[in-house]
């Protein structure tokens, strides 16, 4: 239901538009001073505002100013009520952001059929927000697992890692690669590979926590993040990741299957003089590490040595802190 305002501080044009505009089926709201209807504009998702230019308080001119300003909200469509005719005056109004003007005294279907105008304005809005909305997901999702894709992720870890230098605070990061996938989908086909990779993403998604974010960084491959995340804290999630996946056999549309992930751990821990990048090096080879050591089992790293390495070196992280699990 569209919520309209009419901001009017003559009670009888005041009672004749709320009555026309609730025969319209609107959800009304009045107020009978612009102080009312700031209050009403701010409070509410006002979609179609009937504004008096004279109002005590605010006039309604200065309030359509004011609804232009909030850039952050959805359209108003305005329609400003006046007695005043004349050419000048009509140029401030649409300057104003006003969309349209009626001058008093109006008939009532005049002011029905300019509503509808109004309605057409608002629903193209919203068709324009949604399609935005939908491009916004394809850009940064993946279509399969619906978790973020490879440049999504990225960027979350690039802005992640800077707010963890700034505030002083650790980073966690799991890579995580599904064993023997290939054998997978040579065993049961493609899709039932696909039906397993998405429930492998599904389980993933609910073993981290509401502010850590995950991606799908490659085919059969994951990137979690986890901002502020100690050491002791990341282990107890690689684990419970690790179970999750391998405890439980994957329902597919051909069979069960078992399934299990191995897994990359690192915590970058303040101060950071590592470039991104060969922190993605390091745990790489931390997951590479886990693969070696059979599989469904994480290798956890800590890039140590903070003074004398660069983007370059990444080879020369050490492997000290290396906890199999
Ligand atoms: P490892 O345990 O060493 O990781 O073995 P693996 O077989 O998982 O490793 P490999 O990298 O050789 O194979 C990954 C496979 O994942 C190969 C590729 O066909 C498959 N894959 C990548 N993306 C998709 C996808 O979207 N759907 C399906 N069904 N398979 C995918
Ligand atoms: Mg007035
Ligand atoms: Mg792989
Ligand atoms: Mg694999």
């Amino acid at each position: 239901m569209i919520n309209l305002l009419i901001a009017e501080d003559d009670r009888v044009t005041k009672k004749i538009i709320e009555k026309t505009m609730k025969e319209c089926g609107y959800n009304v709201f009045c107020a009978a001073d612009g102080e009312e209807a700031y209050r009403i504009l701010e409070n509410n998702n006002i979609q179609i505002a009937i504004l008096d230019w004279m109002l005590p308080g605010i006039e309604g001119i200065e309030l359509s100013r004011r609804i232009r300003s909030d850039k952050e909200k959805n359209y108003t469509y305005i329609i400003l009520l006046t007695a005043k005719k004349n050419q000048a005056d009509m140029i401030d109004g649409f300057s104003a952001g006003v969309d349209d003007y009626i001058t008093k005294p109006f008939n009532t279907h005049d002011l029905k059929a300019r509503i509808k105008t109004g309605e057409r304005i608002i629903e193209l809005q919203s068709q324009l927000i949604e399609s935005q909305n939908r491009l916004r997901e394809q850009a940064t999702h993946d279509g399969l697992t619906k978790l973020l894709n490879r440049n999504a992720i990225l960027e979350i870890i690039e802005v992640e890692y800077a707010r963890a230098l700034r505030n002083e605070i650790p980073m966690g990061m799991i890579m995580i690669d599904i064993d023997h996938f290939k054998r997978i989908n040579d065993t049961y086909g493609h899709q039932t590979g696909d039906d397993i990779l998405q429930e492998v993403a599904l389980r993933l998604k609910n073993g981290i926590r509401p502010y850590d974010s995950i991606g799908r960084y490659g085919g059969e491959e994951f990137l979690i993040v986890l901002p502020n995340c100690s050491m002791n804290e990341i282990y107890k999630v690689a684990e419970r990741l690790r179970l999750q996946i391998s405890g439980e056999k994957f329902r597919t549309r051909t069979k069960l299957i078992n399934a299990s992930i191995s897994m990359g751990v690192l915590v970058a821990q303040y101060p950071f003089d590592k470039p991104l990048d060969s922190l993605i090096n390091v745990i790489d080879k931390a997951l590479y590490e886990a693969k070696g050591n059979g599989r469904n089992c994480w290798v956890s790293v800590m890039p140590s040595d903070n003074n004398n390495i660069g983007g370059e070196n990444a080879g020369k992280f050490s492997f000290a802190n290396k906890q199999v699990n």
